[in-house]
């Protein structure tokens, strides 16, 4: 107890600041309803203001660190009570999402996690990928690069869910860097996870190895640039990586959608005859400020782009983020559901994400029957070859 006091009593006077006013539960003007663990269970507990409460408790010795391991777990980390809170000291100097995350790590530190995440944190170290997937999967899309040289250009950082789960969106990415003549390659078997379960569930020390494995794998091929299709792998190595690395990550890094935002022309694409609408992933949106670019891309690839109610930085969570799916599926299926009536209640005829986990959420609620789920790359690529 005491090294969690000198971690984080610092933080005792912003906590105590908090106005109980509910908005990080309940909403604003702007937005109804931000928080999907405090909608799914009905408490405000769950609600910023709530773990708050919970942890001024633990900081003044009321309470242990295991009494609210549950409660944290039970978060998507997808930071719309940070920035609904109009608190100067909780919304801005507290940095929500960093110090929950903090709260998780000395959970971990203590040993008194859920212990269903601990056996995740062994999976990654010990496979170097949370689906007990085998590295093969990885050396087998390698044959699609282009790149035959080892230094290249641009390097694809696959991602564990597109290698493992969503291949489609591995595929379509390769096709389309193809299809752009893009001189890239990829890391097969030598890519591990990014360690983005880890670093979001507190287990850093696993999650640094990983950190250090890739970017040295990546210097040796000498890339000016890295790409993502997965918005959790691209906020891992713009976010978390360089506390770890520090100056020596000498290489662009950009994500698919910023990607395809510079390089596609009108020439090659035949727009494709349906309206979407685009659901902005956590990651990529609130927490990185990329807005705009998959926007650009559905605008020339698509025939209308429609907003959800909640949209850019108050967009709804899919879910499934930080651990939530793995431990809490009902909790990740009920916001996930949630989010796919709202793009159905668009009237549009699809819903596009930019992120492989986002994808999984709305397909495991029943996405693809009243609206079709696709990924950006998928969409993309629909458009391009309807050009043929
Ligand atoms: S965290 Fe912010 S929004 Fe939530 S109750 Fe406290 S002051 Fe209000
Ligand atoms: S990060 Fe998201 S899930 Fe967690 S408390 Fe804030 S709004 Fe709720």
């Amino acid at each position: 107890m005491k090294r969690v006091l000198e971690g984080v009593s610092d933080r005792l006077r912003l906590l105590k600041s908090c106005w109980r006013c509910n908005e990080c539960w309940l909403g604003d003007e702007k937005v109804s309803l931000p928080c999907p663990p405090s909608n799914y269970y009905g408490y405000y507990s769950y609600s910023a203001g709530g773990r708050i409460i919970a942890t001024e408790a633990l900081l003044e010795g009321l309470i242990s660190l295991k009494d609210i391991s549950h409660l944290m777990y039970k978060c998507t980390l997808c930071g719309a009570c940070a920035e609904i809170c109009k608190n100067e000291n909780i919304g801005g100097e507290l940095k929500l999402i960093d110090f929950f995350e903090e709260l998780r790590a000395e959970i971990v530190r203590e040993g008194v996690h859920p212990p269903k995440y601990g056996e995740l944190a062994e999976r990654v170290e010990k496979n170097k990928n949370p689906y007990n997937g085998s590295p093969e999967n990885k050396d087998a899309l390698k044959g699609e690069a282009t790149g035959r040289r080892r230094g290249c250009d641009v390097v694809y950082f696959v991602g564990c869910t597109s290698t493992f789960r969503r291949k489609e969106i591995a595929e379509a990415t390769i096709k389309l860097l193809r299809r752009l003549n893009i001189d890239f390659t990829l890391l097969g078997s030598d890519e591990w996870c990014c360690g983005s379960p880890l670093f979001r569930t507190g287990f850093k020390r696993i999650a640094a190895k990983l950190a250090r494995h890739n970017v040295l794998e990546i210097k040796k091929r000498k890339p000016s640039k890295v790409i993502f299709s997965c918005a959790g792998c691209y906020k891992t190595f713009k976010q978390d990586y360089p506390n770890i690395i520090g100056e020596e990550m000498d290489f662009e890094m950009q994500h698919i959608s910023q990607f395809l935002s510079n390089k596609l022309s009108g020439s090659l694409i035949n727009k494709v005859k349906v309206t979407v609408t685009y659901h902005d992933p956590c990651h990529l949106g609130r927490q990185l400020g990329v807005f705009n670019e998959p926007r650009d891309v559905l605008m020339k690839t698509a025939d209308k782009l429609v907003e959800m109610k909640r949209n850019r930085n108050f967009s709804f969570c899919c879910g499934f983020g930080a651990g939530v799916r793995f431990a809490h599926e009902k909790l990740a299926r009920r916001t996930a559901s949630s989010r796919l009536a709202e793009a159905v209640e668009t009237g549009a005829d699809a819903l596009v994400s930019t992120c492989p986990f986002c994808k999984t959420a709305f397909l495991e609620a029943g996405g693809n029957s009243e609206i079709k789920i696709y990924d950006l790359t998928e969409f993309v690529l629909k458009a391009i070859t309807n050009k043929q």
